[in-house]
């Protein structure tokens, strides 16, 4: 699912009411991290990012048993 359109929902302060967000075309290297998002009803685009908060825990998780060993 490489080329699947990601797709969130989250209260757009233009609608003003929980709205359907999908990432753009992402032309600055963000990959599947890229924070930026657009309403699908006004286009008003966000950045949100709930990506690298992930990307973070995930970091947390793995570190810990390479620092055992
Ligand atoms: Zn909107
Ligand atoms: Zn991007």
């Amino acid at each position: 699912m490489t080329d699947a359109t990601r797709e969130t929902t989250y209260q757009c302060p233009t609608c003003r009411r929980l709205e359907l967000f999908v990432q753009p075309q992402c032309d600055e290297g963000h990959g599947e991290a890229c924070p930026d998002w657009v309403c699908v009803i006004c286009g008003t685009a966000l950045f949100m990012d709930t990506s690298f908060a992930e990307q973070v825990e995930v970091e947390k998780i793995r570190s810990k048993p390479s620092r055992v060993a």
